[in-house]
């Protein structure tokens, strides 16, 4: 899939194939300490410009065992969503790959400004490495390479948290991340495919995460071409993501499906 040559001891993938490929499919602690499922956060590759959204604990040991494999210093831009270990644990060694061990400047970080504050998980000495920090905002649109994106209205999670959405191809695409439902979602999450943080089998009172019972709520509302479940905690895991999927598309006929770890949606 990707046309590699060599350049200061880093593969570029010079590739402009567009895909998007789960590096992790975990949700909330348990099966992120569990490794019940990956939590490398999700690679999209988009017309050139490789873009690692939410580098979970794992990230780098998911691109180098990717078939075909993902080179880490071909990552133009990291896209953190929020502050939480399992989007945030492979920050650090991500921004050193893409910055070839620090030795290269390049590349942009994207985050909200609670992920760099008093208590950054970004470590001070691999701050300077990327070409730029920039902190996210609400409804803003940003640039890096080929990719542009929007972020969403702040979610309601107990860090600042945004989702984002962009174009690959001709589809838009909106990454819908860790939120505990509110009315706004579905006017901002209106796109082609909708990919959804689904934590939760049953709505949990007091936990900001979206529930299978909101992803059918946003699904009926939004009406995506495609819907992809993903980011599952116990319950879900217990449930069966594969049958409750089924079983979504079937009462709301949609097409809806789980993510497993490694998967990929290309865009031709
Ligand atoms: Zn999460
Ligand atoms: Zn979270």
């Amino acid at each position: 899939m990707a046309e590699m040559t060599k350049q200061s001891g880093c593969s570029r993938q010079l590739s402009a194939d567009n895909f998007i490929k789960f590096l992790g499919t975990a949700g909330a602690r348990f099966v992120m300490i569990k490794q019940l499922r990956a939590s490398g956060g999700i690679w999209v590759s988009c017309a050139g410009t490789n873009v690692l959204v939410d580098p979970g604990p794992g990230s780098i040991v998911r691109c180098a065992q990717s078939r075909p494999r993902l080179d880490p210093c071909s990552i133009d831009a990291i896209i953190l969503t929020h502050r939480h270990l399992d989007h945030a644990g492979d920050i650090n060694v991500m921004i050193e790959a893409m910055t070839e061990g620090g030795f290269k400047k390049r590349g942009a970080v994207f985050c909200p400004a609670d992920a760099v504050g008093q208590d950054s998980v970004i470590l001070k000495h691999v701050m300077n490495f990327p070409c730029e920090v920039k902190i996210l905002k609400a409804n803003r649109r940003y640039r890096i390479g080929n990719f542009e994106f929007t972020t969403s209205p702040g979610h309601k999670h107990p860090v600042e948290t945004y989702g984002i959405k962009f174009k690959i191809k001709k589809d838009t695409v909106s990454l819908l991340s860790d939120t505990a439902y509110f009315g706004g979602l579905n006017k901002f999450y209106k796109t082609d495919i909708l990919i959804i943080n689904v934590v939760f089998l049953k709505p949990r009172a007091g936990v900001q995460h979206l529930s299978l019972t909101d992803a059918r709520q946003l699904i009926k509302d939004t009406k995506p071409k495609k819907t992809i479940l993903t980011h599952f905690g116990m319950s879900m895991l217990k449930a069966g993501p594969d049958l409750q999927a089924q079983k979504l598309a079937k009462s709301l006929n949609s097409e809806v499906f789980s993510a497993y770890d490694g998967m990929a949606l290309k865009f031709g």
